[in-house]
């Protein structure tokens, strides 16, 4: 049975006004509602009448039926997101079409697509790793649509049914009398659960669902620079959607150990080097680690413990591309804690020399004068 035009449907031009189409659904959909209309294919009539108004009433699906007519059978106009998740409501009772126009409540449609559920992993690197990232593979749990009912979840062979409860309409209307009068309510059709159809035989592999549990296989490619606690969203890789709608999205958050010598703010690595006193005196070269090998640095006379010297790009290269951090040494003088003979004569007559050399407003000068009282 091929489909019929849906502005032949609704009886409106093709360059109808939104109004005029509003206008067209309210006399037809009030001609053929199946509480009304008890004729045989009143069921069928109000259906079609209801597809054909909300494809012309959604400016997107009614572009893509100018263009593309009906090339969809299921009108799932799959990838327009959240536009389409779009109802008028409980078209339960006869009353209710009207309530539903005019500052009605939005329900939601179970028919209508929806995104698919955004899925988290956690991704354990060391601290290397995530300065020069890596690449490799991740297995993750996730519903896929299944390849036996192809997310029908209806028996191969088989297909979805009217439900026979609420004419396919997935509503139910409930009448209550009360001292006001009478009360028309519409709800949602458990039988169906709002879909307006039901399975009868059900895929044996999904049991009806129409999605199946499996381990997907994800290729990763971490960048350099990634820090702990970030996150890489890959688009797409989430739970596959309702009814057509898109897939969610795969969050691969980091957690990266911490390194046993650098630490990490942002781009900038810091750690510590010990030097000996006579270096810090005299001046000299150390070798200080890094990322990406050892460097020679040299430390002028008379260093202090607290100084800080600057490697620069020996940092973290930035996630985003924006240049390199730089890596900060601080230098911490080690008093020698085991000294032989020799070498404790040798310091009792550097200090003896010293004595007389002590700048008058050293600070060494300056603890003596308040010792004195002067
Ligand atoms: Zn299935
Ligand atoms: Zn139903």
């Amino acid at each position: 049975m091929s489909k019929r035009d849906y502005y032949e449907v609704l009886g409106v031009s093709r360059n109808a006004t939104k109004d005029e189409i509003k206008k067209a659904y309210r006399k037809l959909s009030k001609k053929y509602h199946p509480d009304v209309n008890k004729e045989p294919d009143a069921a069928e009539k109000f259906k079609e009448i209801k597809e054909a108004y909300e494809v012309l009433i959604d400016d997107q699906k009614r572009a893509h039926y100018d263009q593309f007519g009906h090339t969809d059978p299921n009108q799932n106009f799959g990838g327009f997101g959240s536009n389409v998740d779009f109802d008028f409501g409980g078209f339960g009772g006869f009353e209710d079409i009207f309530n539903s126009f005019f500052g009605g409540s939005r329900r939601r449609n179970p028919n209508a697509p929806r995104a698919g559920a955004d899925l988290q992993y956690t991704m354990r690197l060391t601290f290397e790793e995530a300065v020069f990232g890596k690449e490799t593979e991740i297995e993750i749990p996730r519903e896929e649509t299944c390849g036996t009912c192809h997310g029908s979840g209806a028996k191969p062979g088989t297909r979805k049914e009217t439900c026979a409860h609420c004419h396919g309409t997935g509503q139910i209307t409930v009448e209550q009398a009360t001292p006001f009068g009478r009360i028309v309510n519409s709800r949602t059709c458990h039988y169906c659960g709002g879909t307006g159809q039901f399975i009868k035989e059900k895929c044996a592999t999904c049991r009806g669902t129409g999605r199946v549990k499996k381990r997907k296989k994800i290729h990763v490619k971490i960048p350099a620079g990634v820090d702990d606690g970030q996150q890489l969203r890959l688009a797409g890789q989430g739970e596959p959607g309702i009814n057509g709608g898109p897939p969610g999205d795969l969050y691969i958050v980091f957690h990266v150990e911490p390194h046993e010598f650098f630490e990490r703010d942002g781009d900038d690595i810091y750690c510590e080097m010990p030097i000996t006193f006579t270096q810090a005196a005299l001046g000299g070269e150390i070798e200080v680690p890094t990322l990406y090998g050892k460097v020679k640095l040299k430390i002028p006379a008379g260093t202090q413990t607290g100084t800080k010297f600057r490697l620069k790009g020996k940092g973290v290269p930035n996630v985003r591309g924006y240049g390199q951090g730089d890596q900060h040494i601080r230098v911490r003088v080690v008093t020698p804690t085991k000294l032989t003979e020799r070498q404790k004569q040798l310091l009792r007559e550097f200090e003896q020399i010293s004595q007389g050399h002590q700048h008058e407003d050293s600070f060494f000068s300056k603890v003596k004068r308040a010792f004195k009282g002067e």
